[in-house]
Formats: structure tokens, C-alpha cells, sequence
């Protein structure tokens, strides 16, 4: 596969955009390095590069593009708002529509405000859950990702009753160490934690379905337990559901998971690829947002009709009957044959899946939290990773991301993938 293009493209990118990138996972530093490949554009479960090279596409942009590139009705929507006015400062019934689609859709939601990322959902959900509280201190577990704001770019201490350190340069330590991390799945981690510092605790922040470790579920009886134990402390529960909301049903892990947060962020899939975020959840929490509350979170983008109209439009496509069945029938039969494939090649595997989401960890332990999934091998990773895109098939440049299908991927996309695999792990031996 020629790349020429591709890398004269990133080689002038570095010239210009930090990095050569403007998301640093999109850089193939966890898989080697290597020049990104540059896309040209996208239909479908596909997209093409600007060598003109096609792939089956898993990444779905972290996520966001469920309905795949070029969704016509996603498309209609966004030519209404670019030809009837992008932007107007004011409020728009489309707004309404939406807020009321999705309270219909994740019944937690008393109310809810729009943003326009994941980042601001969750960070403002933590403002929130202080203002509310009056409490300052933040529970979260290992290895999840909530957004690149201050409070959770926080490394774990050295045990749960040890207050976090800065996981990046910049983030002061007065914010670190009101950050507790402790390991996901781990009831007895997260009691001690609350033994020390419940009472200063104004809210846990939870992925109820990890994403980004690979797909790890909890444990049963693991999320209730810190529900309850939250409550019992009068800590605030935060769900954030930046990947989860509309990935695996129509509605948020919540429902699946038969739980009911405080608060809930959203991001990625509700913009039908369009920049956005949202949160929300009770009534007398939400209450305490600017102009009703103290709490203050503006936004001159937040609500924009183009976010709102491709939000609509894609929440109407997973709307449909069969859409989420289809994805988790596909999701099997690609967790299948990889599988199959690895136990034919001899490739020690783990595949953490739900529905039309999976994780294929280089590792023969099962993955419950950010330790195992940091057992996979890396290295093993980077090299399958580029064999898939030599054979047009493309995958998160990292080990701990998960392979997102669409609505668009077909029966025979699967089978182009499966053997795809098949040739990556025939070479990884
Ligand atoms: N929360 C979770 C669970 C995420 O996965 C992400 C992004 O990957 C975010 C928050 C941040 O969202 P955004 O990148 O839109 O700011």
C-alpha cells in the first residue's frame, strides 16, 4: 500500500500543527510511530486516504460516527442548517427538541444543558456535584478517561487513601490531591477510599461501561455497591457516558445497567459527528446552574442548530428498529472468526465485547481493570495494528481503544475483516 502522499502531508503538518496532529492519540506513538495515514474522505463504513487507498473503518472517530461517513439523513441536516443560519446566539426550538429527545431516551435526566465536548459535559457535571455538595473532593477510577480539564488529567496515589499527583505538566498539585483514583471493579479499593475521605467526597465519577481501557464491563453488583455507598456519604454519583449514551442501546449504560446517577455527561455519538456535549440529570442539582443557580457554565457555540440538527437526525437512524440488534450480530461474528483466527495462529488473545463494541487485548488474562489492560502487549499491538492497515483495515492506534461497527458495516466487511486478521496474526508469530 502506497502511503507517498499521506507522508508528505504529515511531514508538513509537523511543520505547522503541534505534534503533526490535533488529538495526540491520532499520532501512531503507541504503535511505533510512523506517519499517521491522512484521510480524504469517508463513506459508509469506509473512508479513503489521500493516496487513495481504501479501509474498513473501526475507529468511528473514537466513537462519534455510529451511522458511518456521509449519513444521508445526518447529511440533509446539517445542509438545512448551514443554508437557514449555523449560529444565532439565541435560543432554537431545535434545542428543545433535542433536550426533550434525549430526557425521553435516558430517564435520569430531569434536565439538561448542552456543551459543545465531552470535556465541558464532564467538567461541568464536577462543578456541579461541588456547587451542589459544597464538598470539593473527586473519586474516579484507574485508567478512565473523563476529558482533558485539570481534575481528571490526575495520576493515582500510591493506595486509595492517597490523593492523586498530576498526570500532566500544568495541572497544579492544589487540584491533584483532590482526586482520589482507585481501581475499577474494586469494591474494597473504592470502601477504603470512601472510609477516608467520604465526607469530603462531592461525587464519583464513573464510566458505567469502560471505554477506554478496551470495553471492560462491571463486575456484578460493583456500580451498585458504589451507588449505595455514595448515597450513604451523600457524595453525588456522575455518569459519564461520553462513549456509552446510544453505543450499545437507544438510550445511556444507566438503563442497561439498571442504575439511576445524579448527573450524566454525554458527548460523541449525540452530535452525529458534529462537536458536542450535554449534561444533566436531577431536577434540584440542575437548579443550581447559572441563571437558575450559582454554578455558572456558558457556552457562545453550546446548542448551535448544526450540533443540534445532526443530533437529531442521528438519534432518529438509531431510532429504527433492528439497528443495535445488527450491530451486536455483526459484533459477534467478528469476535468469532478473530478468535478462531488467533487459536489457528497460536496469538494469545483476550476479546472484551459488548454488542457492536470490542477489544482485542494481547494477553491471556481476563480484563476487569487498567492493570490487566496494561498487560497487553504493546508491542504486539503496534505491529498487528499496522499489518490491519496494510490490508485496509483501520484500528485506534492504541491498545486500549475499542473497534466501534457502525450501521453501515455489512456481513461482507466482517469477513474482509476476519481475514485481515487472519494475515495479521499469520505474520505476528
Ligand atoms: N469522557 C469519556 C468517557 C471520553 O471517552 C472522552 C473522550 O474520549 C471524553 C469524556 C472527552 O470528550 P471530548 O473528547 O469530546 O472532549
Amino acid at each position: 500500500m502506497n502511503h507517498t502522499k499521506s507522508e508528505q502531508i504529515h511531514e508538513e503538518a509537523l511543520q505547522h500543527i503541534v505534534g503533526g496532529v490535533n488529538s495526540p492519540s491520532r499520532s501512531y506513538k503507541a504503535v511505533g510511530g510512523g506517519s499517521p495515514v491522512v484521510m480524504a474522505r469517508g463513506k459508509g463504513a469506509y473512508f479513503w486516504d489521500v493516496d487513495g487507498n481504501r479501509y474498513i473503518d473501526y475507529l468511528a472517530a473514537y466513537g462519534p460516527i455510529i451511522t458511518g461517513f456521509g449519513h444521508p439523513h445526518i447529511a440533509k441536516a446539517i445542509t438545512l442548517a448551514a443554508e437557514t443560519g449555523v449560529l444565532f446566539g439565541t435560543p432554537t426550538e431545535h434545542e428543545v427538541k433535542f433536550a426533550k429527545m434525549l430526557k425521553e431516551a435516558i430517564p435520569s435526566l430531569d434536565k439538561v444543558r448542552f456543551t459543545n465536548s465531552g470535556t465541558e459535559a464532564v467538567m461541568t457535571t464536577v462543578r456541579v456535584a461541588r456547587a451542589y455538595t459544597g464538598r470539593t473532593k473527586i473519586i474516579k477510577f484507574a485508567g478512565c478517561y473523563h476529558g482533558h480539564f485539570d481534575q481528571v488529567l490526575v495520576a493515582a496515589g500510591s493506595g486509595p487513601a492517597t490523593l492523586g499527583s498530576p498526570d500532566s505538566a500544568g495541572v497544579p498539585v492544589a487540584v491533584a490531591t483532590e482526586v482520589i483514583t482507585v481501581p475499577f471493579n474494586d469494591k474494597e479499593q473504592f470502601q477504603l477510599a470512601m472510609d477516608k475521605w467520604g465526607d469530603e467526597v462531592a461525587a464519583i465519577l464513573i464510566e458505567p461501561i469502560v471505554g477506554n481501557f478496551g470495553i471492560v464491563e462491571p463486575n456484578k453488583g460493583f456500580l451498585e455497591y458504589v451507588h449505595t455507598v455514595a448515597k450513604e456519604k451523600g457524595a453525588l454519583t456522575i455518569h459519564d457516558e461520553v462513549i456509552t449514551a446510544f453505543r450499545f442501546h437507544y438510550g445511556a449504560a444507566q438503563d442497561l445497567l439498571g442504575l439511576t446517577p445524579d448527573l450524566t455527561a454525554m458527548g460523541k455519538i449525540i452530535g452525529g459527528g458534529l462537536p458536542i456535549g450535554a449534561y444533566g440529570g436531577r431536577k434540584e442539582i440542575m437548579e443550581t446552574v447559572a441563571p437558575l443557580g450559582p454554578a455558572y457554565q456558558a457556552g457562545t457555540m453550546a446548542g448551535n442548530p448544526a450540533s443540534m440538527l445532526a443530533g437529531i437526525a442521528c438519534l432518529e437512524v438509531l431510532k429504527q428498529p433492528g439497528v443495535y440488534e445488527e450491530m451486536d450480530r455483526l459484533g459477534a461474528m467478528l469476535e468469532k472468526g478473530i478468535l478462531q483466527s488467533a487459536e489457528k495462529h497460536g496469538v494469545t488473545i483476550t476479546i472484551n465485547r459488548l454488542k457492536g463494541a470490542l477489544t482485542v487485548y494481547f494477553t491471556n488474562e481476563k480484563v476487569e481493570n487498567y492493570e490487566q489492560a496494561e498487560n497487553s502487549d504493546g508491542e504486539m499491538f503496534g505491529r498487528f495494528f499496522k499489518l490491519m492497515l496494510s490490508k485496509g483495515v483501520n484500528l485506534a492506534p492504541s491498545k486500549y481503544e475499542a473497534w466501534f461497527l457502525t450501521t453501515e458495516h455489512t456481513e461482507q466487511d466482517i469477513l474482509e475483516t476476519i481475514e485481515a486478521v487472519d494475515y495479521a496474526f499469520s505474520q505476528l508469530k
